[in-house]
């Protein structure tokens, strides 16, 4: 396919009232779409449909055999989780899990098996028995254990609401005291817009996408953060403190693109976002610069919790990091380049350190640091992809 043809690029201060607008648009408009759990829509047709039976003067459409229909729902949900089984089993096994924390259920299911053992716990039990008679569960059961696993992603999404503020504010203040101490090149001012006027922040239920292997995730074109419902409470910290450096910390370098016969109008492109910087000349220079990103993102979240630093995350990238900083790579000029953000009004050079940084990377590993990284990224691609189902991407 031909790339599309770029007529106009206008670089855009991130300050301007032009961007800032649009970013807080996006957000009210993302908004509007909550995250939805597994059976959700499932669990609103059904309850349509018994609803339809008690007032069926609310409804046009009468159906003749409500119980077939609710039937054939259930049916489809159970199909979707067998898939799923297939597909990740970790995610279906947690799934039945969560169910059987609830004591209700978790009676229900132990009458159902037959021959029960003194050695195992109920709950292993039940857990084990699940799995290897799902498909032939009674449907009123797979309704209920539906109907739990809604109200508990429902419930957690809730709880994170209610510890968002908290969360946010120990970012800004660990932030504001890394920029007093004067190692975090950071504008104070900017970083109140991007968390403020940008991000929408959702747990979101990784049985609606099962190939979604991360722990969260941050998408600078939605403004969201999403973060998955079944983390720990820290791990959860943990995760928000690293989005958000992405977030707030990570300098922009912005432009407005008119592509020629688009009906679209025009664009705005994170030309720059932390270490990655799009070239047009160079298409896939960007991802070059994925895994090293990804390091500094990590080592900077580390960094700003100061003494409580315990990072599983990210490991073989900040290897990758640590061999570049033991080889001569300023972490001064790295932490600049991370951070630099573009002021288009300042003639010359756009991103000076973040220049300064691709000098000294060419000079490094006998003049081929470039390529060197390059390998380096191809190895952790390859890594994900071999290990995508334990792996530990966010
Ligand atoms: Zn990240």
């Amino acid at each position: 396919m031909e790339s599309p043809k770029i007529t106009k690029i206008k670089r855009i201060p991130e300050s301007s009232e032009e961007y800032q607008l649009e970013r807080k648009k996006n957000k009210e408009y993302n908004e509007r779409y909550p995250q939805i759990a597994f059976g959700e829509r499932a669990l609103k047709r059904i309850n349509n449909l018994k609803d339809s039976k008690t007032n069926p003067d609310k409804h046009i459409v009468l159906y003749p055999n409500i119980k077939d229909k609710i039937s054939d729902v259930l049916e489809n949900e159970r199909i979707n989780l067998l898939e799923l089984c297939e597909k990740r089993t970790e995610l279906f096994v947690n799934f039945i899990k969560e169910a059987m924390t609830n004591f209700d259920l978790q009676e229900k299911v132990v009458r159902l098996i037959s021959t029960a053992n003194f050695e195992d716990t109920p709950v292993d039990q039940a857990v084990v028995f699940l799995k290897n008679n799902f498909s032939k569960l009674p449907n009123d059961l797979l309704e209920e254990m539906l109907r739990f696993h809604v109200a508990e992603f429902q419930r957690k999404s809730a709880e994170f609401r209610r510890q968002l503020p908290e969360l946010i504010s120990r970012f800004k203040s660990m932030v504001e005291r890394a920029v007093l101490k004067g190692w975090l090149p950071v504008n104070v001012e900017l970083l109140e817009k991007r968390i403020h006027n940008e991000i929408n922040f959702m747990l979101y239920d990784n049985l609606m996408e099962p190939d979604n292997i991360m722990l969260g995730g941050y998408n600078i074109i939605e403004g969201i953060i999403k973060i998955n419902s079944t983390l720990s409470e820290s791990e959860r910290e943990n995760v928000i403190d690293h989005e958000l450096t992405h977030v707030a910390i990570s300098g922009r370098a912005i432009v407005k693109s008119e592509t020629e016969g688009s009906s679209f109008g025009s664009v705005t492109i994170h030309q720059k976002f932390g270490l990655g910087f799009e070239n047009y000349k160079k298409p896939d220079q960007k991802l070059i610069f994925t895994w090293l990103n990804e390091a500094v993102t990590e080592s900077i979240s580390m960094l700003l919790r100061e003494g409580n630093v315990v990072s599983s995350f990210y490991v073989m990238e900040r290897n990758i990091l640590k061999d570049l900083i033991g080889e001569g790579m300023s972490q001064d000029l790295i932490l600049d380049a991370y951070c630099e953000t573009e002021i288009p009004e300042i003639e010359g050079v756009r991103v000076p350190a973040w220049k300064k940084f691709i000098a000294k990377l060419n000079e490094m590993k006998n003049g081929k640091g470039i390529t060197w990284l390059q390998k380096k990224s191809l190895e952790c691609d390859e890594y994900y992809e071999k290990n995508s189902k334990k792996h530990e991407k966010k």
